[in-house]
């Protein structure tokens, strides 16, 4: 019954995530015993959160943690604080963490969780309460060894360092290592909050060097100003001296063929509650008008299914850097496949927050903190790497570079699954 729902929704991001594994097991040839194991979660919990309103009325949110699979180790993914969450949401992300974490070769698997609810429309003690209280609904389904969250869409450091800190007190010890992307000050990494941004750039310059394009002369636009795409707009310049000459967030988009200058545009937003909207320096323009812009780099750093059968089309770009989880669907796979659009997929593109996690997680168990500089340097090997391993494997299999990360990631998982005798 439900498969036949899923069925019927092609923007379903669960759906997705099945269909991108089927294909991928198709291509590899996997054992149908393993590949039923892989297509749904391991474990779901789904619960109800009561939290005091300032107010004093009560107000009750439905909050989310799955964990896909744990075979190559304690599972690993952010919490999403969104309205239009859903399980089949959180279902979807929590399989792509156990790629992403696989393509990587941490020593993870994949988990994921989400709360229903507008977090613009709480104020900050809201928060703290929401926050805390999701901590202690998910206390005995989490810990350094069994499941290990992180920031997402609209969470942060801060909202990390509550919920570590009520699970320390439920605990009755201190367990930074429980969960990573905290602040500074409780045994975050240095470098973390650019990570994704930044991992993203060492995928892209390895994609650019295959096709031949160089990235000093770039031109660049930028979907979504937040955790990722925000310093992706920084680090592109500072690292390759790229043109970023069109962003957008929820409040809309811009263009300015000159290029837009970060520092002048978080000047703006820190002044105009954190949005776009009315930055002087730069034309309006809608959200369909970014993606379809004639650009060399196209980066989705917002939300799943922004490039589908509809729109993939039209797409100019030569790359697009998928920042975001899931921004684009199968459909859209096989156009830009076929317009020899390099993608490079969500899985690799977007992995360096959960590497740096990693990094905070190892320097957490060990109590020794490594400088900023380590931090980058490793990233870079890491990343480096990674994207290698991808684009060779979809060069030998001919396929698309989501196929090849999905080849890389799924025999590791299923040879850990064969090694512990699951099947
Ligand atoms: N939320 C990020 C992701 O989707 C990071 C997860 C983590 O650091 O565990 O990859």
């Amino acid at each position: 019954m439900e498969d036949d729902r899923l069925m019927l929704d092609k923007k379903n991001p669960f759906r997705i995530a099945q269909k991108q594994l089927d294909k991928a097991a198709k291509l590899m040839g996997l054992d149908p015993q393993i590949l039923a194991i892989l297509r749904e979660p391991m474990r779901i919990y789904e619960f109800n959160i009561p939290v005091k309103m300032d107010d004093g009325s009560v107000k009750v949110f439905k909050g989310f943690r799955v964990h896909h699979n744990d075979a190559r180790g304690p599972t690993k993914g952010g919490i999403r604080f969104h309205p239009d969450e859903t399980l089949d949401t959180v279902k979807a992300l929590s399989m792509w963490m156990t790629w992403k974490t696989a393509v990587l070769n941490l020593p993870y698997g994949g988990a994921k969780g989400g709360v229903i609810v507008d977090p613009q429309k709480l104020s900050k003690a809201e928060l703290e309460r929401l926050s805390r209280e999701y901590a202690r609904a998910v206390a005995r389904f989490i810990g350094p060894e069994k499941d290990i969250p992180a920031p997402d869409v609209n969470t942060n450091p801060q909202i990390m360092a509550w919920m570590v800190d009520e699970y320390s007190k439920i605990m009755g010890y201190n367990s930074f290592g429980v969960i990573t992307g905290k602040p500074l000050e409780i045994g975050g990494s240095l470098g973390r909050t650019e990570a994704t941004a930044r991992g993203g750039m060492f995928v892209l310059r390895e994609g650019a060097r295959r096709i031949g394009l160089d990235l000093s002369k770039a031109k660049v636009a930028i979907q979504g100003h937040g955790n990722v795409g925000g310093f992706a707009h920084k680090v592109i310049k500072e690292i390759f001296g790229s043109k970023v000459v069109a962003i957008s967030d929820v409040s809309g988009g811009l263009y300015n063929p000159n290029g837009i200058d970060y520092n002048e545009v978080m000047e703006y937003k820190s002044k105009n509650k954190g949005l776009l909207a009315g930055f002087p320096e730069a034309k309006p323009i809608s959200n369909e008008e970014l993606l379809e812009m004639d650009v060399d780099v196209l980066i989705p750093a917002a939300l799943e299914n922004q490039i589908t059968g509809d729109n993939a089309d039209k797409i100019k770009a030569k790359i697009v850097l998928e920042l975001a989880n899931g921004p684009c669907t199968p459909e859209a796979d096989e156009i830009l496949f076929k317009k020899k659009i390099l993608q490079i997929p969500d899985i690799l593109a977007n992995a360096g927050g959960v590497t740096v996690s990693y990094f905070e997680w190892v320097q957490n168990i060990n109590g020794y903190y490594w400088t900023e500089e380590e931090v980058y340097q490793r990233l870079d090997q890491w990343m480096t790497r990674s994207a290698k391993d991808v684009f060779d494997t979809a060069e030998k299999y001919k396929v698309e570079p989501r196929m090849g990360a999905y080849i890389v990631a799924v025999k590791r998982v299923a040879d850990a699954i064969k090694v512990r005798g699951w099947v």
